[in-house]
């Protein structure tokens, strides 16, 4: 196995730059054709690529008007030698491969020579640069510019500038109205620049990236080479306390990198699940499964995490029939990486609870991101304040740290209040709580017992009465292959003739009785036509059963249900993912009180 990568080496691949060359016929045509420039955030992406290609630590981005008016990048890269200038915005004109062959050992995010052609030939482009080489021969040294306008040279010039290459695209679309009909407005068009950038920023820590616009400068990263820290600078938000480190490898196969936030940082949109193959930002359907899976059940429906995770990938595992440039590639191990990619995730979000004390700051600041952040405004304030509230953030959510917990007391008949032996308060709530400690039970029993059906039901408490439920034709016919699996669970049916089903028996335990009330609701979902049916009938029947909020429990009681918690695996998180704990560290009641 070759050595695994790590971004550094990475990075330092393309610090070395080949004479410019058009590529043969033969080879152009075997490339497939480029991504068109069909809005700014697509020059946007060919220009950072380029100044990324050409081994830039620092990138900065300005735009104004949407893009429409300017978009300027300029890096600290290795620059363009004077007499290449002219060629560089040539169809096919590349330094980054002169074969197909090298195709397959390609480490450049561009290979085709295609980008500047097709920007040129929409826009007026000024390059300027400065290459790297020149920097021996002093600060006084000039770089050298061109203009082009739909793809004619149109003038020329020098100026001094420190070595590296700066790239203006004014008037984008000037001459193609259709395109300008299309754009959605300026505001569009930024964010998805500024989500563009907010990408390429976290998959490469170690470099200073800047946006400015309209003159305002709404994105900053210091290229501490820190993910986390990265990350706080993108969100403008201290997020070190809400982020979880990951790290993971087989060794031969993988590595894996990054942080996943904390439940509490639960977004409306997949905007901030951010995954990188070898560095590049990518999309793999497979693995974003994965994810998602590791969290389920640990967020609520219709909400993403954020993260940002690099994999490094051998090159030969990754599938060099796709597309090396495309956003979506294949890996040889996808279904191994997945598979470590949940199992990671699971076993660190079960373990966390909530954290009161900065949960109310991420989220609305989060959700500002539609407007864009002016400079440090939002951010200081936030920073201020959730600042110093977390003295040492201990693994509070295991089920060691539980099971010494000592019940104090129950809060309006639903939340039993307790003391840790470090003085800290947990608020538990008593129905979650319970929920999480019969869906394990539930998939215990259920992983325990053969899907081949068995001929009694066990873990059954019969119904005084059998229950018929109606469903509907389709419905019928899955519930009809399910019934020897629900009888394992203990959930007894029998086809009653037509669309009818008998229930006989619920799953047995404490709260059985309470089904009996719900079992249209609970057979119908075990008549869904979804591969997660089992999961979501499973935690339907732990709902529907679990202690409710307004009984009254006594201190026998309060103590035996965290003891009973903490012999889940996940005592943090309900299974719809909700919250079950609270925790009040002492450092913060030492705060409040200013003791
Ligand atoms: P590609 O990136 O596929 O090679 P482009 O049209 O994007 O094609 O760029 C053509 C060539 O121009 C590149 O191969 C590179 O040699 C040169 N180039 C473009 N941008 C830069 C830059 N920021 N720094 C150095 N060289 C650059
Ligand atoms: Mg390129």
């Amino acid at each position: 196995m070759s050595q695994l990568y790590d971004q550094s080496t990475l990075h330092s691949i393309s610090t070395s730059r080949s004479p410019l060359l058009t590529l043969p016929p033969g080879v152009a045509e075997r490339i497939a054709a480029g991504e068109v420039i069909e809005r700014p955030v697509s020059v946007v992406k060919e220009l950072v690529e380029n100044a990324l290609d050409a081994g830039a630590h620092d990138i900065r981005l300005e735009m104004r008007g949407g893009g429409l008016h300017l978009i300027r990048v300029s890096d600290d890269g290795y620059g363009i030698p004077a007499d290449e200038l002219e060629r560089v915005c040539e169809r096919h004109t590349t330094s980054k491969i002169s074969s197909v062959e090298d195709l397959s050992r390609l480490h450049t995010l561009g290979f085709r020579g295609e980008a500047l052609a097709s920007i040129a030939a929409v826009s007026e482009i000024t390059i300027l640069s400065r290459p790297i080489e020149t920097a021996l021969a002093g600060e006084e040294q000039p770089a050298d510019w061109i203009t082009l306008s739909g793809g004619e040279i149109i003038q020329r010039g020098r100026r001094a500038r420190l070595p590296g290459t700066t790239v203006t695209v004014r008037d984008l679309f000037y001459n193609v109205p259709a395109r300008l009909n299309f754009m959605r407005g300026s505001r569009t068009e930024n964010n998805h620049v500024m989500q563009l950038l907010q990408r390429y920023a976290a998959g490469y820590p170690a470099l200073r990236f800047s946006l400015v616009i309209d003159d305002r400068t709404v994105l900053q990263t210091s290229g501490s080479g820190d993910l986390a820290t990265t990350l706080s600078e993108l969100y403008r938000l201290p997020l070190n306390e809400l982020l979880y480190p990951v790290e993971a490898s087989d060794g031969a196969h993988y590595r894996i990198q990054g942080y996943i936030g904390n439940r509490v940082l639960a977004q409306p949109t997949r905007q901030y699940v951010m995954l990188f193959v070898n560095g590049r930002p990518v999309r793999i359907r497979a693995l974003q499964e994965a994810l998602e899976q590791g969290y389920r059940s640990l967020l609520p429906r219709g909400k993403h995490p954020l993260l940002a995770l690099h994999l490094m990938i051998p090159p030969e595992e990754i599938d060099a029939n796709v597309h090396p440039a495309k956003l979506e590639v294949r890996l040889a191990c996808e279904e191994t990486v997945g598979a470590a990619l949940t199992q990671a995730i699971r076993s660190i979000l079960e373990r966390s609870p909530a954290h009161p004390e900065t949960m109310r700051f991420p989220g609305p600041a989060l959700a500002n991101q539609r407007r864009l952040p002016g400079p440090h405004r939002h951010g200081l304030r936030v920073a201020e304040s959730a600042e110093g509230y977390h003295a040492g953030s201990a693994p509070t959510g295991t089920p060691e740290a539980i099971s010494s917990l000592r019940p104090l007391a129950q809060l309006q008949q639903a939340v039993i209040l307790a003391e840790a032996p470090d003085g800290s308060l947990y608020l538990i709530d008593q129905h979650r709580a319970h929920e999480r400690i019969i869906y394990e039970h539930l998939r215990h029993t259920y992983a325990g017992c053969s899907h081949e059906g068995q001929e009694e039901a066990l873990n059954a408490h019969m119904l005084l009465e059998p229950v018929i439920v109606e469903m509907k034709r389709h419905q019928a016919e899955l519930l009809e292959q399910r019934l020897p699996m629900l009888r394992g669970l203990g959930l007894e049916c029998e086809r009653f003739g037509g669309r009818s089903f008998l229930v006989r028996s619920v799953p047995s335990g404490e709260g059985a009785e309470q089904l009996a009330s719900h079992l249209h609701e609970l057979v119908t979902m075990a008549a869904e036509d979804s591969a997660d049916w089992e999961d979501h009938l499973l935690i339907a029947l732990a709902c529907r059963s679990a202690l409710r909020r307004g009984r009254e429990l006594g201190p026998g009681e309060q103590l035996a249900l965290l003891k009973a918690l903490a012999n889940t695996a996940a005592p943090a998180a309900c299974p719809h993912g909700s919250p079950i704990l609270l925790h009040y560290s002492r450092s913060f009641l030492i705060d409040k009180f200013d003791w």
